[in-house]
């Protein structure tokens, strides 16, 4: 069989799946906004990605440093505005000091990566959530640990893990699940490690509404949702932080963060901690009390179970100007497809009763 064949036999594959993903253009600058569909679809919870301040440190940035940081952070690559977003990161997340990476994707791989190796020649078991993200999936097999996936959210059946473990352990979970909106038991999990003596590392990329990492626990994030850049962090104890600067691979062999999002997150950041970032919070709370009273996270879930009626009912709702994609397999499991509704502050009131309109209209219960 030639290479051809096989990617065209792949390819077919995903096809006869009704798997088939391509990739969608948004032209947000549209000459005519009002034609455009509306979005229910992307991680700029606080709409802080296209903020003027936020925007004019990027560019202004730019004319400082260049678009790009030409080289890894421990060669060339550093510059100051790294320095003070680590810093202003570390504030925010109430830890000693942060290290950021190219992304939050590789800010996973490079954590678990650094802290299995500091286990020893057996690296350490990682107990990982279920429904943790594909980055901390990935990150747990690069790092070549002992891999135990425990079911979504259950903090007994990590105590009996780590009741059991034969190596130093690591306990990973999303505090947000990315396609289900739905909360880990952060402060459960906290006790368990505590007694176990087990870390915990928590990803808190879509914790903005919380809930917040315990004390002492290993915080990934990211600066391409609530800050509106591009970018990831660990943030923790000075020796956490320093492991990862010498032995993450993630974080080593990459060109550093390009400046202007370093800036474009610093800048973010200010905005956050301003009186404008506390009214921002208060209308994404507000928003998502619209659409869903009480629903812990911007994340929320529509579970149709079924593929085709999860694509049918997506294309429905872009025919009354709606776009909320479908999410199926391989991002969740067989039989649970969805539409995954993401809230933003940057949403109207009209916007959001149109959405919850249509689904009415359309025949789907959007309440769970
Ligand atoms: N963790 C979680 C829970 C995520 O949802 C995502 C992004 N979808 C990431 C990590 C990766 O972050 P980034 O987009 O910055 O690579």
């Amino acid at each position: 069989m030639t290479w051809n064949a096989r990617i065209t036999d792949s390819l077919e594959a995903i096809e006869a799946r009704g798997q088939w993903r391509s990739v969608r253009t948004l032209d947000k600058s549209a000459a005519d906004p009002a034609r455009a569909p509306v979005e229910f679809a992307s991680n700029d919870y606080l709409g802080l990605s296209r903020h003027p301040k936020v925007v004019a440190a990027a560019r202004d940035e730019a004319g400082r440093s260049g678009t790009g940081a030409t080289a890894a952070r421990l060669i060339v690559g550093g510059r100051q505005v790294h320095d003070d977003l680590e810093a202003a990161l570390a504030q925010w997340c109430d830890r000693d000091a942060a290290l950021l990476f190219s992304t939050g994707y590789q800010a996973n791989l490079g954590v678990l990566d650094a802290l299995s190796r500091a286990a020893g020649p057996t690296g350490a078991l990682i107990c990982s959530d279920q429904l943790n993200h594909a980055s901390i999936i990935d990150g747990a097999r690069l790092a070549r640990a002992e891999v135990a996936v425990y079911p979504h959210c259950d903090v007994a059946a990590v105590d009996a893990l780590l009741a059991a473990a034969d190596r130093p352990a690591i306990v990973v979970s999303d505090a947000v699940f990315s396609m289900d909106g739905d909360l880990a038991p952060l402060d459960d999990l906290a006790a368990v490690c505590h007694q176990r003596d087990a870390l915990l590392v928590v990803d808190e990329a879509h914790a903005l509404l919380g809930p917040a990492a315990p004390a002492g626990a290993i915080i990934v994030g990211t600066l391409s949702k609530t800050l509106g850049a591009q970018g990831g962090f660990v943030a923790a104890d000075r020796a956490v932080i320093d492991l990862c600067t010498n032995t993450a691979r993630s974080f080593i062999f990459t060109t550093a963060l390009a400046p202007p999002s370093a800036a474009a997150a610093l800048a973010a950041l200010e905005v956050l901690h301003s009186d404008e970032g506390t009214a921002l919070i208060e209308r994404l709370r507000a928003n998502i009390d619209l659409v869903r009273r009480g629903h812990p996270s911007p994340i929320i879930p529509v579970l149709l179970g079924d593929e085709e009626r999860s694509m049918a009912v997506s294309r429905q709702l872009l025919d009354r100007g709606l776009l909320v994609p479908a999410i199926r397999p391989p991002t969740v499991a067989p039989g649970t497809c969805r539409l995954r509704v993401a809230i933003s502050a940057t949403h109207t009131p009209e916007q959001l009763g149109r959405l919850t309109d249509a689904f009415h209209e359309i025949g789907v219960d959007f309440d769970e």
